[in-house]
């Protein structure tokens, strides 16, 4: 459901909504939007079927600000470059806290894409010979970084979008994405009762977590947006200490489960806090 722009000057909002009915909707419209695309009708998807979406105009991205280079081995000046070499450069500049097996992915697959680029158009700075130059950049133990002038990510973003057009996939500007709605909600539970034991928690029939002791933080469970009978339970026991009876979970919304109180004087309660956090990226919790 698209609501289209305030228009200028914040006037009234036409409310008018329109449906638009897709099987991929593609959020983001710099390069890592386009190339999906074009990756998803080479795989067979018919463009009629995907839709890329960007809050701004078309072609204004972070990737238009990419002004220093990409780096791939190519080894135009260097031929001992190599995509291991890279990958080491780029685990080490990053202190070891990137991820080695998609750096090993990513820097094997850059020459191909560098030259997938080269073919689909990209304005490459060259060498006398024609081939693609590479100079020194950060961190980089050869020269590997291939660029455009000074307006890399301007070329690269051009590029991309000319190669979606040509492949016919549409495109909407100035939409804004302020909510993904699905119909799963996610619920974690926080234990911070002192004098009660560790507990399993359950929605109606199903144990969403077993063992949460005191000060923990359970992970987040997805289920189904419903209304469920949560029941806390002593680890390992058939009997309830907290019963929250229909609680209603909405879809695209992460609950946290807080219980409040003692045990020992009847005060024991829950709160529950809504929230729209609903990405792996915002799951830091500790595991039950
Ligand atoms: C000043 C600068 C210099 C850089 N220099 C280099 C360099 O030399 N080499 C290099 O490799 N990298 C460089 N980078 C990093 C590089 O630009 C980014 O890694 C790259 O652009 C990320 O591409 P992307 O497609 O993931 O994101 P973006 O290009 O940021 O695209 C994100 C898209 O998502 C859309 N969007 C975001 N939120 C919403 C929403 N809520 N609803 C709808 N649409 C939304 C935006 O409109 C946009 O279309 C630089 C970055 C900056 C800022």
């Amino acid at each position: 459901m698209i609501q289209p722009d305030r228009g200028a000057g914040g006037a009234s909002p036409d409310l008018t909504d329109e449906t638009v009915d897709v099987s991929v909707l593609v959020i983001g419209a710099g390069a890592a939007g386009a190339r999906t695309a074009i990756e998803l009708v080479e795989q067979g998807i018919d463009p009629e079927d995907v839709l890329v979406i960007g809050k701004r105009a078309h072609g204004d991205a972070h990737a238009t600000w990419a002004r220093g280079g990409i780096n791939g081995a190519l080894g135009t000046h260097d031929p001992e470059d190599d995509p291991a070499i890279h990958a080491a450069d780029t685990l080490k500049e990053g202190h070891f806290l990137n991820d080695p097996g998609k750096v090993e992915m990513v820097t094997r697959r850059m020459p191909r894409l560098l030259r997938e680029l080269d073919d689909w158009g990209m304005a490459y700075s060259r060498t006398a010979e024609g081939d693609i130059d590479q100079r020194y950049f950060g961190a980089q133990s050869f020269r590997r970084t291939a660029f455009a002038g000074d307006h890399t990510g301007e070329s690269l973003l051009d590029t991309l979008v000319a190669k979606a057009q040509s492949l016919s996939v549409p495109y909407r500007e100035n939409v804004f994405i302020s909510r993904v709605l699905t119909d799963d909600a996610r619920i974690r539970f926080v234990h911070t009762v002192p004098d009660a034991p560790a507990v399993d928690i359950w929605a109606g029939d199903a144990a969403l977590f077993e063992n949460v002791a005191f000060r923990k933080t359970s992970s987040f469970a997805t289920v189904d947006a419903d209304a469920y009978d949560i029941d806390v339970r002593p680890a390992g026991a058939d009997d309830s200490v907290l019963n929250l009876s229909e609680v209603a979970f909405d879809g695209a919304t992460s609950y946290t489960v807080l219980a409040t109180g003692m045990l020992g004087d009847d005060t024991l309660d829950a709160v529950l806090v809504a929230d729209y956090v609903t990405t792996e990226a915002d799951d830091r919790t500790v595991a039950p």
